[in-house]
Order: C-alpha cells, then sequence, then structure tokens
C-alpha cells in the first residue's frame, strides 16, 4: 500500500492542483511506498496565502497563549516521538535509535521555545532624558519559509519553526521530497496541540515550490537548509527579492587526532561520527587527521571496529525479525545517491589512495533491493583528491597523515567549508590554541558531533553558511524577529515647561 503525501494549508491537507507527484521510496527495500505532491505556482501561491491570512491575528496574540501551543505540541512530540522516528526511518533509512536521537534534539528547540516570553523581554531605559524614557522591543516579521534537506526530516524544521511559531511568524515549511511524511505528520500534531490553522503550513515540491518562496513579496525570511550550490543560490535569490536570509550549506568536517590522545577514544568516535546515519550528516566527519607518529596505530584501530558494523535495514520490525539487535547503519537515501557515493569510492582507489575498509563488498541485513553500502576506510588520502575535496555525504572516512599540529590546522582553514570540526587531545592547552585558531562554526573538543544544545546557536563558517545569522539560540530569536525601540514622554506635571517651538535637532539634557 502507498501513502499519498500532501501539501497542508489552513489546518487540512491540500492535494494542490499541479497533478505532479513523485515516488517516495523505503530505501531500506527499495520500494515506492508513497507519492508526493509537488506544487505548481498556483499551488505555491495558496500556501502562502494561508499563512498570510494567519500571520497579523497570531502575531498579536498573547506571549502566554503562544507558549501555550508550543508547550502543549512540546508534551504531544514527547509521548509520541516513536511514531516519527519510524516515519523518519522509513523514508531515510536511518535506523530507529539515530532517528529517536534526531527527534530528541529537535525536541530540545522546542523546549527553549517555550521560553520565548523570557526571550523576547526588551530593555527599558528609565529616564533617559528629562521626562523621557526609552524602550526596545521584538516584533515578528509575518510569513517565513523553511526550506530543508533530506537528511534531518523532522530536526532540521525543528531549528526554525519552533522559535518562528514561538516568536509569533507564521511559517511554510517545503521539505525535501526524498521523505516528505515527517512534515505532514508534525502539521497535523500542532493542530492537535492548538494552534490556529493557517500558522504552520508544508508546502511540498520541488525547485517550483522553493522559487515560489524566494520570490513572493509575501514572504518576509527565508531558512535553508541544503548543499552549498543551492544554499548560494537561495542566499543570492532571496536577498535579491529583498528577503532576510540565512542559508546553511554543505560541510567537509574534519577530526584531528594529536599523537597524545586516547586512540581508542579517538577511533570510537571516528567511526561512530565517520559512519552514524550512512554519514548523511553535515556535521559527520569524513576527513580524519592523523598527526604522525599515530596513524599506523589509529588507521588500525579504526579498521578493527569497523568491520564490526552490521548494516541492514534500521527499521522496529526488521530488528524483532532478526536476533533483535539493531543494525549499526541503514541504507544509503536513494540509488542514485548510493550510485554516487559509490562513484567517489572508485575515484578515491584510482587516485591512490588505499582502501582499507571496502564498503562496496556489502553484505546487509534484510533487503536486497535496499540502497545499501558499507563503511569505507581511506588511508593515504591527499588534499588533491576528488575524495578530499568533494563533500560525499556517504559512508567514507579519508585519513589524511600530517606531520604536526601547525600542518593539521593549516589543512582544515584552507578547506572551503567550514562547519564542524573536532580535536582529539589529553592537552588541554593544545585544545584550547585550536579553539582560537581554527576557521570553524562547531568545535568539538574529544566530542566528534559536537552539535550545540538548543540555547546555543547552530551554523557554520566560510562556504557552509550564506547569511550571518545562524539557528536556534538567541540568534535564532534574533533572525524571526525585528527590533523596534520607542521613545516616550511624559511631562511631570511639576515642572511643565513653557514649550514653545525649537527647530533644533533634539539634544538630551
Ligand atoms: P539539496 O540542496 O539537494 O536540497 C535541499 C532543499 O533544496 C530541498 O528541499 C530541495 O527540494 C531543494 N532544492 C534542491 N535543488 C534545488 C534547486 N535546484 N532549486 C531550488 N531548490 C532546490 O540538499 P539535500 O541533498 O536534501 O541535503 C544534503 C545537503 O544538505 C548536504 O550538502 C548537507 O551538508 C547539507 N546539510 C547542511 C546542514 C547544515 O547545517 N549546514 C544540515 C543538514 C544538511
Amino acid at each position: 500500500m502507498t501513502t499519498t503525501i500532501t501539501h497542508w494549508v489552513d489546518g487540512s491537507r491540500f492535494d494542490g492542483t499541479s497533478d505532479r507527484w513523485a515516488d517516495v521510496t523505503n530505501p531500506a527495500t527499495g520500494q515506492v511506498s508513497g507519492r508526493v505532491a509537488l506544487a505548481s505556482e498556483a499551488d505555491a501561491q495558496a500556501v502562502i496565502a494561508s499563512a498570510s491570512r494567519a500571520a497579523q491575528e497570531w502575531g498579536q496574540t498573547s506571549l502566554a497563549r503562544r507558549t501555550q501551543v508550543v508547550f502543549a505540541f512540546r508534551e504531544l512530540l514527547n509521548s509520541r516521538r516513536d511514531e516519527l522516528a519510524r516515519l523518519i526511518t522509513a523514508e531515510h533509512g536511518k535506523v530507529h535509535s539515530d532517528a529517536l536521537g534526531e527527534v530528541a534534539r529537535g525536541q530540545e528547540v522546542v523546549e527553549f521555545a517555550c521560553g520565548i516570553s523570557h526571550l523576547l523581554k526588551g530593555g527599558h531605559s528609565d529616564g533617559a532624558s528629562t521626562d523621557i524614557d526609552v524602550h526596545s522591543k521584538r516584533a515578528p516579521l509575518g510569513v517565513v519559509g523553511i526550506i530543508s534537506p533530506f537528511n534531518f526530516p523532522a530536526m532540521v524544521p525543528m531549528w526554525f519553526f519552533p522559535v518562528a511559531i514561538a516568536a509569533g511568524n507564521t511559517v511554510v515549511l517545503k521539505p525535501s521530497e526524498k521523505d516528505p511524511s515527517a512534515s505532514l505528520w508534525l502539521a497535523e500534531l500542532w493542530k492537535e496541540a492548538g494552534l490556529p490553522d493557517g500558522v504552520f503550513n508544508v508546502l511540498q515540491g520541488d525547485k517550483v515550490a522553493v522559487d515560489a518562496l524566494l520570490t513572493s513579496p509575501e514572504v518576509q525570511a527565508i531558512s535553508f537548509v541544503g548543499s552549498t550550490p543551492i544554499a548560494e543560490y537561495v542566499y543570492e535569490t532571496a536577498s535579491r527579492n529583498g528577503k532576510r536570509v540565512q542559508a546553511l550549506g554543505g560541510a567537509k568536517n574534519h577530526m584531528v587526532v594529536l599523537p597524545d590522545a586516547d586512540l581508542d577514544l579517538a577511533a570510537d568516535a571516528a567511526v561512530n561520527a565517520g559512519f552514524g546515519s550512512a554519514g548523511e550528516r553535515c556535521m559527520a566527519i569524513s576527513v580524519l587527521v592523523a598527526v604522525e607518529p599515530v596513524a599506523d596505530d589509529l588507521v588500525a584501530r579504526i579498521a578493527e571496529r569497523t568491520r564490526t558494523l552490521l548494516i541492514g535495514d534500521g527499521g522496529t520490525e526488521a530488528t524483532q525479525a532478526g536476533d533483535g539487535k539493531e543494525a549499526d547503519m541503514g541504507p544509503l537515501v536513494t540509488k542514485a545517491h548510493r550510485d554516487k557515493v559509490s562513484s567517489f569510492i572508485d575515484s578515491g582507489e584510482q587516485a591512490g589512495a588505499k582502501v582499507v575498509v571496502d564498503g562496496r563488498d556489502v553484505a546487509a541485513r534484510g533487503g536486497d533491493q535496499g540502497f545499501y553500502l558499507g563503511p569505507t576506510l581511506f588511508d593515504h588520502v591527499t588534499p588533491d583528491m576528488e575524495v578530499y575535496r568533494e563533500e560525499i555525504f556517504g559512508p567514507v572516512l579519508s585519513v589524511v597523515r600530517v606531520a604536526s599540529y601547525a600542518d593539521a590546522l593549516e589543512l582544515v582553514n584552507a578547506n572551503d567549508y567550514g562547519n564542524g570540526t573536532a580535536i582529539f587531545t589529553n592537552d588541554g592547552g593544545a585544545a584550547r590554541r585550536f579553539e582560537n585558531d581554527v576557521q570553524v562554526g562547531m568545535i568539538g573538543i574529544n566530542v566528534p558531533v559536537p552539535v550545540p544544545v538548543a540555547y546555543y546557536s547552530f551554523g557554520g563558517w566560510k562556504r557552509s553558511l550564506f547569511g550571518d545569522t545562524h539557528a536556534h539560540g538567541t540568534e535564532g530569536v534574533h533572525f524571526f524577529t525585528r527590533g523596534k525601540v520607542v521613545t516616550t514622554r511624559w511631562i511631570d506635571p511639576a515642572n511643565r515647561p513653557a514649550g514653545g517651538l525649537e527647530l533644533g535637532f533634539p539634544q538630551n539634557v
């Protein structure tokens, strides 16, 4: 049985009028599981209009009421997270426990947004001038567009919409067409939580839907997450159309291992961060920079661990049907993506990198037709190789050997991307120096996937971010609101001035 995944507008499902649909596939089995609507320009306008109609009333709804709705959403999400995780696994392919982790990290942002009353407090200066007080406030923007990638169909939208909604905006979410069901599920949850119709809308589709959001005069801001070329396009197009934009792009995250590091800890971390979610994480480690003389020892420890990984269908039914042990790593999202990642492995081998563990020889549990690729470990990778330069976005870990800390730092800083990085060491001084010297937005010290907690902000540097505002935390609140400063004069009746005309520029006394 296949499902039909529609748009969500004014609190209801909407098929749209385009009659364009795309197949949605379960990557673990290779079977088509549903079809998703692809919006026409007119469909997009209908969804944007719904958000626009709801914007004024929601923006003027009290903070108390808005918080209650966000809190109710948090409670529902927490009690039904397993359901959402199953949907994610069925369309993305990540194993169930990893999908639960995704939901938990998204929920953290919802919890952060429950504190919106505190976050929106402005400043007040009493008696800034004679009989003059000044206060500042932050107002919602109106309609905001969120465009999300396939790899976190629930968490990435939740980096933005809890804060946007709590701050009084209305939302049009354009999810990835590869795993769109989570977005509809979240829309239904908002309705159950008591969110008024039109405040949260879902626009399914491809470039047509994205372009409509980027150019619509009704849309005030765009939060985008995806690959760098599209992030750059989104940033330029939306900015040209007068919008506030934050466009988070791709990554090539390096993990530096210094000679004094605990190599078992580092090897565990490299495997977890390199192959978790089949490497389809923007914070995955894809390059391990081994500072000599540790490389031989470290590569051996990583290879030993990599060979133990169980690849297969990570759905709960498949786990139960097996020996009860969940697979460590699921399939890649589509056949085309699996084949592309596989061709990167061919390219690395041809360029002379040493294939220590070859993921092309995968024996995956459950599903001959699934889009599986095993974990691949390359050694002796050099910066000129394609496998080093390109964002592969799959389970491929490349070891680059360097002679010193200075060489490691130079390598990381020369990279076009600046999303995340990690250093493994027992030397606090070296770690502190790295933290100061490295040109990357998110840094882990003995932490391989340093995704910031919700009350800090998530975002990279260089070609990993277009715009200057990171997601969630105080930067997220700032992004979804506009500042106003109010200067008020109430004259004390006891010293009422004579008045009179004064055309000079007002001076504070
Ligand atoms: P993608 O760029 O292909 O798609 C992202 C979104 O853009 C989707 O909603 C898609 O429908 C839309 N899109 C695709 N092509 C378009 C076009 N030509 N014009 C307009 N819109 C278009 O990315 P993806 O493959 O879904 O996701 C993986 C990428 O996302 C990786 O590069 C990864 O690093 C990146 N990512 C980055 C972060 C981060 O925080 N920096 C987080 C997650 C994912």
